[in-house]
């Protein structure tokens, strides 16, 4: 359920402070300690999980509800959401958790998008094995 050597178990059990904007059964929600943007927050399930593709569906889905909550709470129209899973993805603490970034002029999420080419067998392949898995 929680582990010991989380940061983020942590401030759900109130052992370290935070700027906490909500919580429910399932989730909290908490000010970034170290914002892109001015109202850059986090959601976090409250069972200890690393990883987004390992969340319980009840957990999954009150995060959702949450981000759209607290985006109406916030008042904005331009932000990003970002979900980093694995240390070369930058993930920093492993226990999942969703960022809303307010995106403001010059504040915000930077994003470096490299596209890559793919050849038709190629998109062919990585569809087949997906639908494969299903
Ligand atoms: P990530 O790179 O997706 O793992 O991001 C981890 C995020 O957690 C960073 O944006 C940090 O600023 C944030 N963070 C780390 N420790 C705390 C803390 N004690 N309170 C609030 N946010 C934190
Ligand atoms: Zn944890």
């Amino acid at each position: 359920m929680s582990d010991s050597n989380c940061i983020f178990c942590k401030i759900i059990a109130g052992e370290i402070p935070s700027h906490k904007l909500y919580e429910n059964e399932h989730v909290f929600a908490f000010l970034d300690i170290s914002p892109l943007s001015l109202g850059h927050f986090l959601v976090i399930p409250k069972i200890h999980t690393e990883k987004f593709h390992e969340l319980d569906n009840q957990s999954a889905s009150e995060i959702i509800l949450t981000l759209k909550k607290l985006a109406l709470a916030l008042g904005i129209q331009d932000y990003n959401i970002l979900q980093n899973n694995g240390k070369i993805a930058n993930q920093a603490v492993f226990h999942v958790h969703f960022h809303l970034i307010p995106k403001l002029s010059n504040k915000g999420l930077g994003i470096n998008w490299n596209p890559i080419s793919l050849k038709e067998d190629e998109f062919e392949e990585i569809k087949e094995k997906i639908l494969s898995n299903l």
